[in-house]
This record gives structure tokens, C-alpha cells and sequence, in this order.
């Protein structure tokens, strides 16, 4: 797979403009039956993606991500193509049955699923490491998913 320079990749947040991904894409480029899509939901509701970052080429979006491995504390890297429709074109992952151009193992879904989740929801699950979570006396309710903004 041609990936962009990797410095040309930013995080994902609710301001990134990503294509229209949605849940009947997901479901035809994997060719995953009912059951294997809601293991890989709970996968991902159970925060197994670690980030994701965006890079747009022309009509492009490649998104790479990090997939923590059931059970244990590797990590896989994920990098997804998507088009302008939104249409998965090519898919890697670095776990044994992620090699070539099709990845179809579910580190390659919990990451669609996390894009999609972005594009309808504007909301990214991602595993949170105890020293992401500041002091809690002034800390607001609601949870900001926008860009930084300067003081
Ligand atoms: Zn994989």
C-alpha cells in the first residue's frame, strides 16, 4: 500500500472532515455476517482502538490507527484508504491475517468502526490511559471533541 508521509497525518477530533463512511459500507467491504459485526462493535465500544490520525490525498482519505490485540498489550497498526464516497478502497494491518491490500481482521473493523462513529456520531472511543484524566474538581461534564483552542 502507498501511504502518505507519515507527518502528514493529524488526529482525528470532530472537526476533521472525513468522508461519509456509514455501517452498510463497513458491512459489504468486510463481507462479515450479523454476528462477527457485533464482536467487532463490542470491540470497539470496549476501547480497543488506541488512536486514529487522517491524512487527506486528493479525493483520498487514509486513515491509520492503532489496535490494541485481545487480551494482551500489543498493538496492531491499521491503515485504511477510503474514497470520497466514503467507500473502503484498500485496507492493511500488521497482525498475521492483516497482510496485502484487503486486510478484513477486525482491527481493520474496529478502526471503520471508529471512523464511522466520527462521521455520524462525532464521537471517537478510544482507550484512555490513566494519565489522560486530569483532577477532577473543575473538570467540565460534558466532554469537548474539538480542535484545541489557545487560552
Ligand atoms: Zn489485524
Amino acid at each position: 500500500m502507498q501511504l502518505p508521509l507519515s507527518e502528514t497525518y493529524r488526529d482525528i477530533n470532530s472537526n476533521t472532515i472525513l468522508p461519509p463512511l456509514d455501517k452498510t459500507m463497513i458491512r459489504h467491504y468486510l463481507c462479515y455476517k450479523h454476528k462477527k459485526i457485533d464482536t467487532v462493535v463490542r470491540l470497539y465500544e470496549s476501547r480497543h482502538l488506541l488512536m486514529a490520525r487522517a491524512s487527506v490525498v486528493g479525493d483520498n482519505t487514509f486513515v491509520k490507527g492503532y489496535c490494541r490485540k485481545t487480551m494482551k498489550s500489543l498493538q496492531y497498526e491499521v491503515d485504511i484508504v477510503l474514497n470520497i464516497n466514503g467507500n473502503p478502497e484498500a485496507s492493511h494491518c500488521e497482525c498475521p491475517a492483516g497482510s496485502g491490500t484487503n486486510a478484513l481482521c477486525k482491527h481493520v473493523a474496529v478502526l471503520l468502526f471508529g471512523i464511522k462513529n466520527m462521521v455520524r456520531e462525532k464521537n471517537l472511543l478510544l482507550q484512555e490511559v490513566c494519565t489522560q484524566k486530569l483532577q477532577q474538581f473543575h473538570v467540565p461534564k460534558k466532554l469537548y471533541t474539538g480542535t484545541p483552542v489557545k487560552v
